[in-house]
């Protein structure tokens, strides 16, 4: 069977039938109010949906020379937990040599692994998410203190407002890009004018 590349709106299908997009009114515990919500676990929970994705993102980056120029000897990295499918399906698709997943813990982003100076391949950083890029730049510096290069970026979606590049000039590449929408409270909330039904979400 011949994959291709799904379309934007074929991803957000694929969200929404899974459950991690929906639409409604939601609170985060900020106090910021969303029409939207993204609970990117959901969709992969089911194997073959979190296979597309992944294959679909591996495409969008091996196609950038200095990706292709260097593969298998890659690593693939998730700045967090929630990017960890995307990182094992991705690092399948590209062959790639070496997985590690950073955390945060006590305020600190780290990694999880004990890595050593030197012996991290050139990184392609990747999550499932990404909604302003703070997690991404934090997993930057982490790679640069490896003393090791980051050569390309990619997520499954990108909020549109949040970071494009990284280092200046590598791409983030995405599946999706998502016009967030958010009110500071609910003062300024439409669905809050409507009366609709409010859900607490966790983040
Ligand atoms: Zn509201």
């Amino acid at each position: 069977m011949v994959q291709l590349v799904p379309s934007q709106d074929e991803v957000m299908e694929m969200l929404k039938k899974t459950g991690a997009f929906r639409e409604g009114h939601f609170v985060y515990p900020s106090g910021k109010h969303t029409p939207n919500y993204f609970q990117m676990p959901l969709a992969f929970r089911y194997y073959d949906t979190a296979r597309v994705l992944a294959v679909a993102l591996s495409r969008l980056l091996r196609v950038e020379p200095d990706v292709s120029s260097v593969l298998p000897k890659v690593a693939i990295i998730s700045p967090g937990p929630g990017g960890i499918p995307v990182a094992f399906g991705v690092r399948e698709a590209l062959s790639a040599e070496q997985i590690y997943w950073a955390e945060r813990e006590e305020g600190k982003r780290m990694f999880r692994q004990y890595i050593n100076k030197g012996e991290v391949n050139p990184c392609i950083i990747v999550d499932d998410i990404i909604r302003s890029g703070d997690a991404i730049l934090e997993t930057v510096e982490l790679v640069r203190e490896l003393g090791a290069r980051v050569i390309g970026c990619g997520t499954i979606v990108r909020f549109r407002d949040s970071i494009d590049k990284i280092n200046g000039d590598i791409p983030i590449k995405s599946l999706v890009e998502f016009d967030s929408k958010f009110y500071e409270d609910g003062e300024e909330c439409v669905e809050c004018k409507k009366d609709a039904p409010t859900e607490h979400v966790r983040f």
